[in-house]
C-alpha cells in the first residue's frame, strides 16, 4: 500500500506565535505547489492559533507536542485534544523521548494519550526509541517492541487511519549524530514488523513510520529513499524556513 510521506517539525519549546507566523511566511513558497506528501509542524500550545491561522489555505498540518487524555478537569497546567482542536491543530506527537525522560512519561501515560488523540480525531504521531547503551548492547529490538505494545495498549476498537509512529533514537536526537540509512531501515523494518504481530498486516502496512534524529537537508534524501522510512520527524532543522524547506523538498 502506498504511504504518503510525512514531514513533519517539532518546535519543542522554541518560538513565539509571532516569531511562528513569521517562520510560516518564510516557509510557505516551500510547501506550493508541492505534491504527494503532507508537511506538519508541532509548535508549542501557545502558538499553536497563531501558527494556524499563518498556515491557513497552504495545507500544512499543525499540532501539539502533547496533550492530556481527559476531556477536561483538573490537571493544572495540561490541554486537551478538544483545546488542540479549538486552536486549529489536527495532529499531536506523543510520547517524546524529552516527554518521556524529563516529565517521567511510561507506556501507560503515553498509551491513554494516543487512544484519546485517535478517539478526538487527531493525527497522533507516537515516539518510540532505544538509548545509546540499548543499542550498543543489543537490546533495542526488544526494548523498541516492548515499547510499541506498552504504547498502544488502549488502542483497541479504534480507527488507526491516524496512526503514524515515529522512531527516533535517543542518541541521535539533538547529537548530530544520525543513524545510518540502512540502520534506520533495518530498525523501521523491524518496528513494522512487531506493528503486524499486535495490529495485524494491514495496519502494519498502511502505518506510516517515521525517523527523526538529526535529519537535516543533507540527510534527508538518503532516509526517505528506504522502503520502511515513510517520513521524518525533524527537532533542530525545522526552526529555519530553510532547513526544513530543504527537507520537505528533498
Ligand atoms: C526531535 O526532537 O524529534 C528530533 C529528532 O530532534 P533533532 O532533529 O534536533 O535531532
Amino acid at each position: 500500500m502506498a504511504r504518503t510521506p510525512f514531514l513533519a517539525g517539532n518546535w519543542k519549546m522554541f518560538k513565539t506565535g509571532g516569531e511562528a507566523a513569521e517562520f510560516v511566511e518564510q516557509f510557505k513558497p516551500a510547501v506550493a505547489g508541492l505534491t504527494g506528501r503532507q508537511v506538519a509542524l508541532a509548535v508549542p500550545a501557545t502558538a499553536l492559533e497563531r501558527t494556524a491561522a499563518a498556515a491557513k489555505g497552504t495545507g500544512i498540518i499543525i499540532g501539539a507536542q502533547n496533550l492530556h487524555w481527559e476531556k477536561e478537569g483538573a490537571f493544572t497546567g495540561e490541554i486537551s485534544v478538544g483545546m488542540i482542536k479549538d486552536a486549529g491543530g489536527s495532529m499531536a506527537i506523543i510520547g517524546h523521548s524529552e516527554r518521556r525522560t524529563y516529565f517521567a512519561e511510561t507506556d501507560e501515560v503515553v498509551a491513554k494519550k494516543v487512544a484519546a488523540a485517535l478517539s478526538g480525531g487527531l493525527l497522533a504521531v507516537l515516539c518510540l526509541g532505544e538509548n545509546l547503551a540499548q543499542r550498543e548492547s543489543g537490546e533495542w529490538e526488544a526494548f523498541l517492541a516492548g515499547q510499541l505494545k506498552g504504547s498502544l495498549a488502549a488502542v483497541g476498537g479504534l480507527d488507526l487511519a491516524n496512526l503514524i509512529v515515529a522512531y527516533e533514537p535517543i542518541w541521535a536526537i539533538g547529537t548530530g549524530k544520525t543513524a545510518t540509512a540502512d540502520e534506520a531501515e533495518k530498525t523501521q523494518a523491524h518496528v513494522r514488523k512487531e506493528l503486524a504481530s499486535l495490529l495485524g498486516d494491514a495496519v502494519a502496512s498502511a502505518t506510516r513510520i517515521l525517523y527523526g534524529g538529526s535529519v537535516k537537508p543533507d540527510n534527508a534524501a538518503s532516509l526517505m529513499a528506504q522502503p520502511n522510512i515513510d517520513g521524518v520527524l525533524v527537532g533542530g532543522a525545522s526552526l529555519k524556513a530553510d532547513s526544513f524547506s530543504g527537507i520537505v523538498k528533498y
